[in-house]
């Protein structure tokens, strides 16, 4: 077995045009769906010298092929996404096509299908012993559904790859750990009845807030009942509280579920500067989490993939995410950020202050903490209540 770690270069659909005529349509660029996304993000580990490490497997992106897409999306739907991608037709709307979030554009169903076929290969790959783990910063579409596209997500990379898995290695034990700052909820609906899936997604619930679920009573139904967890946090979370949750919850559950693979969805979008969401996290954290996850993960069969997730304010998550990649393949950083990708982020309108990998200290407002830590006990209270006995916790409650 291989100790290295696969990472899987977007060439392929750094080169597609289609995101090039999505971005001269609008005014305002797609949150995820832009070149200005893709460049920056995956220039930093390049130009951090990460991709030329010798602890580094790069892979190229394969499509899926339509087997593999049809473990869980409808046909009807990856049809519609092959005919009528680049123009739309009346039926688009009916799939979740052809809106702000998930437009439709030249070659929408090719950048769909890339995701998926490198996510596939990152599972597979580490699950037969080729790589010891993989990273795909482009994975992590998490809210699709079998017939549906949803918040920017096409189709769901993270349950088609699960399916494979399990087509191979049926009745093993998979943790799907969702970090991402939206619920995974296109993910838990997939595995909602599946013990062998046990979904955690940790996140942002408020108001409005997108998707609208992930509260602690989503449990599961039959069989799979106890085997959905959702942690959801309020507005301004910050490293302390969101922490306090992680630790409480996901660590006690996961040594008690033993899972033989874990498949992580990252997220950078519960960074503190995130155009889209609340939460409050810093790279620290991040840093943090990695370390955790891995003590945990080698605590086990030691099979672990990363895919990027969301993450909308793209120098944090080309930081957050090459944070990541250097911790999991055991690489050091150079000490401080690339001139060469300053450069490249100012070319793209990005401001980035020179300087290291770390952030600043944040700590909630004095004023707001009595609230945030209410709403963080009560989340914590209830999946302790309702989901700690499926996994003989009752102690802990
Ligand atoms: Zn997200």
């Amino acid at each position: 077995m291989s100790d290295l770690t696969a990472l899987f270069d977007p060439d392929a659909i750094i080169k597609l045009e289609g995101i090039d005529e999505l971005d001269r349509m609008r005014a305002v660029p797609n949150p995820f769906w832009n070149r200005a996304r893709l460049e920056v993000t995956w220039g930093l580990p390049v130009m951090s010298g990460l991709v030329e490490s010798p602890r580094i497997a790069v892979q190229p992106m394969r499509k899926a092929t339509r087997e593999e897409l049809l473990l869980y999306h409808d046909p009807a739907y990856i049809e519609t996404l092959e005919l009528f991608g680049n123009t739309g037709t009346a039926f688009s709307a009916r799939f979740g096509l052809d809106t702000d979030e998930c437009p439709i554009f030249p070659g929408v169903d090719q950048y769909a299908s890339y995701i998926v076929g490198a996510t596939i290969d990152a599972m597979m790959s580490v699950a037969d012993g080729k790589f010891e783990d993989a990273v795909s910063f482009f994975g992590g579409q998490h809210h699709a559904t079998e017939s549906q596209a949803s918040g920017f997500c096409y189709y769901n990379d993270c349950v088609v790859a699960i399916k494979k898995y399990q087509e191979k290695y049926p009745g093993k034990k998979v943790l799907y750990l969702d970090t991402d700052a939206h619920h995974g909820d296109g993910t838990q609906s997939a595995f909602y009845d599946d013990p062998n899936v046990l979904t955690i997604s940790i996140h942002e619930l408020s108001m409005g807030f997108y998707p609208g679920t992930g509260r602690p009573e989503e449990i599961g139904i039959g069989d799979g009942k106890g085997y959905s967890v959702n942690i959801p946090l309020p507005p301004l979370t910050d490293d302390v509280e969101w922490w306090r949750a992680f630790e409480d919850l996901v660590v006690p559950i996961w040594l008690a579920y033993e899972p033989d693979f874990v498949f992580w969805e990252v997220g950078a979008d519960a960074y503190m500067n995130d155009p889209l969401t609340d939460l409050m996290l810093t790279y620290d954290t991040y840093q943090r989490l990695s370390k955790t996850v891995r003590q945990l993960v080698h605590l086990g069969t030691r099979k672990l993939v990363m895919v990027g997730g969301g993450g909308y304010n793209s120098v944090a998550a080309a930081k957050i995410w090459t944070i990541l990649l250097a911790d999991i393949a055991d690489i050091a950083l150079p000490p401080t950020i690339p001139a060469d990708w300053i450069r490249l982020c100012h070319k793209h309108g990005f401001q980035v202050k020179r300087g290291g990998w770390t952030s600043r200290p944040y700590r909630l407002p004095y004023d707001q903490y009595p609230k945030i830590n209410r709403a963080v006990n009560e989340s914590i209270r209830k999946v302790k209540e309702l989901i700690f006995p499926t996994f003989g916790l009752d102690d802990l409650i």
